[in-house]
């Protein structure tokens, strides 16, 4: 998890606290841990399978229902005995959204998820609203609230029904790995075991054993403050459907409305507070920051925070890899940790599922690392300074204000803002290749498909196991282009590494599909015009609905 927790409680004093581990040290594992290339080998082959995941988190548990899915062998540990009820993360973003949507469980996570409709940031009496609904180039405009453990049951459920189910109780202790394979040490109900698999993947938390042992760095610091979570029924006149910051100067508080007629209220201390304070301490501070009446009813599930930015200064050791939190802690400003390891998560499924097919070599998961270690520094960056935003004292504030006041009237929050919080503007640095509005390295917009009868959108047609090609014709004034994109399609189709491609044209009757080319009608050359092409050009679309090349077709021959 991206904090570090304290202390975990309810109201009820000391029996209810459940996790008591030293700030920012985590439990001292080094001793038991093994990583090297020999070991003795005397414990019982357990099985063999393609990938072992460590920690049933919401990464883990998201990596293993996608690799499933796409047909890898897959088991998941967790030394937990069972899932825990605890919530930590709420918000999910649009693009986590989207994520959801291509592992076909967005149905039972909406179902159960709150719409965010904007965040309001009180200055004093000025209110500042980023506003989600002008957000582009998603099905999904708004962010949802639910309870982690909500989301981690979506995604339990979802890895039960492609087959899977996880090992609780059962704790990696140390590994060893070669050129064939990576043999997993495993303590399952106090017992030693041992497991084979062809890669493992450390899902397994700030505390990760998995990068311990990988003697991978954790480069980072500690905010001084602490932070103070409470989840229950808080009485206010505060809308529901919005995030509400009030950036007092004793501190923040953050109120967030959650299904079920909850709330939750998270406010930044100076201090320390005994676990038997906890509930009394957010009372009390939330009347004081809070600029209308608010007052919680009934029991509060509350729990202290130590908050860190870290992240690991390699995310892959041959065979082992490292995602989440167990790569990349941030502060919880701007809710990005989980939405973050689950994008980890979509990246790394499609090409270890590669890998094994035969269709992918290894390199592309030291690609998957570049790219994945850029998007957290930037996301460890942005919540940075959104923590540093939120603990701003004296004319600092004064400043912070002036300039949130002018970011509003421009429209900047909205338009930078808001697209970023969303992680839709999250891009890579990509090979700089580009053509319009699309360029490698980003994330491909969704649009609808206008005047289908199936109400498509374009996502629906590039989701696929291998990348797409999505071939813009460029058709509508000069109708010969078509034959020959189609042409430059089929070769590019017979250099192996693409499932389909996908054809944008103004001439082509909705119905028309053949096998390993869709063809998408653009009578009015509006999609074509939406990114700004106006050449024949490939676009590779990955799986994960990243854009991994663009390139202009000249002729019938790719010009690269
Ligand atoms: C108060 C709070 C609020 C937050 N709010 C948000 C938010 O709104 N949005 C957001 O995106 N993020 C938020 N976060 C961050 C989010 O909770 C984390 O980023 C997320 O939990 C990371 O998931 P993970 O699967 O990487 O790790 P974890 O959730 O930490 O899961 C790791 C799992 O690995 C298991 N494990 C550990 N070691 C071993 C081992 N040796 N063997 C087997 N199993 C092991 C653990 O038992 C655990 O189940 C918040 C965090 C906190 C604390």
């Amino acid at each position: 998890m991206s904090l570090v927790p304290t202390i975990w409680s309810s109201r009820a004093p000391a029996a209810a606290v459940w996790c008591l581990c030293p700030e920012g040290t985590g439990r001292d594992e080094t001793s038991r841990n093994q990583a090297s290339d020999g070991g003795e080998d005397t414990m019982p082959e357990q099985s063999e399978s393609e990938v072992i995941i460590v920690g049933a988190g919401p990464v883990g548990l998201a990596l293993g229902v996608d690799l499933l899915r796409r047909g890898t062998d897959v088991r998941i540990i967790d030394r937990d005995p069972a899932h825990h009820p605890h919530s930590k993360s709420l918000a999910l973003w649009p693009r986590a959204l989207e994520g959801f949507r291509r592992l076909g469980l967005i149905e039972p996570l909406l179902e159960r998820s709150l719409t965010v409709g904007a965040l309001k940031y009180y200055l004093g009496e000025r209110v500042i609203r980023v506003g989600f609904g002008s957000l582009q180039g998603s099905r999904y405009r708004y962010p949802v609230t639910l309870p982690q453990s909500a989301t981690e049951e979506v995604l339990r459920q979802g890895f039960e029904d492609a087959g899977g189910k996880v090992e609780y109780g059962t704790e990696l202790t140390g590994f060893t790995q070669d050129a064939d394979g990576v043999r997993a040490v495993l303590s399952v109900g106090g017992h030693e075991a041992e497991a084979r698999s062809q890669y493992l993947v450390g899902c397994d938390g700030a505390h990760s054993t998995v990068r311990q042992c990988l003697g991978v760095t954790f480069e980072g610091a500690a905010y001084p403050q602490r932070f103070l979570v409470a989840d229950g029924v808080w009485e206010t006149s505060l809308a529901q459907n919005e995030t509400h910051y009030f950036m007092s100067p004793s501190g923040v508080l953050v109120v967030t409305s959650l299904p079920g007629g909850k709330a939750r209220v998270f406010l930044g201390l100076g201090e320390e507070v005994p676990a038997d304070q906890l509930a009394d301490t957010a009372q009390r501070f939330a009347q004081a920051r809070c600029t209308v009446p608010i007052r919680a009813v009934g029991e509060l599930q509350t729990g202290i925070f130590r908050v860190h930015r870290r992240m690991a200064d390699r995310f892959r050791v041959g065979r082992v890899l490292i995602a989440g939190d167990a790569a990349h802690i941030h502060s919880p400003a701007g809710a990005q940790g989980l939405n973050t390891g689950l994008e980890d998560a979509g990246a790394l499924a499609w090409r270890l599922a590669g890998i094994r097919k035969g269709e992918l070599t290894p390199g592309t998961l030291d690609e998957w690392e570049r790219e994945r270690r850029h998007t957290a520094a930037s996301v460890v960056a942005d919540s940075d300074r959104q923590t540093r935003m939120w603990t701003l004292g004296g004319w600092r504030s004064a400043l912070r204000d002036v300039a949130l006041e002018a970011a509003d009237r421009t429209g900047a929050l909205d338009r930078f803002v808001a697209p970023r919080q969303a992680q839709l503007a999250l891009a890579y640095p990509g090979d700089g290749s580009r053509a319009g509005k699309l360029r490698s390295g980003m994330r491909l917009p969704d649009v609808p498909l206008e005047g289908r009868a199936d109400q498509a959108w374009l996502h629906d047609k590039v989701a696929l196991d291998a990348p797409v090609l999505l071939l813009f014709a460029a058709d509508n004034r000069t109708p010969e282009r078509l034959e020959s994109t189609r042409e430059g399609a089929q070769r590019l189709l017979g250099r192996g590494g693409y499932g389909k491609a996908v054809l944008l044209s103004a001439r082509i009757p909705e119905s028309f599909e053949r096998e390993r080319t869709a063809e998408i009608a653009d009578p009015g050359g509006d999609i074509h015009r939406l990114f700004g092409i106006r050449k024949p050009t490939a676009v590779v679309v990955r799986p994960d609905a990243t854009i991994g090349a663009v390139f202009e077709l000249k002729g019938s021959t790719p010009s690269r």
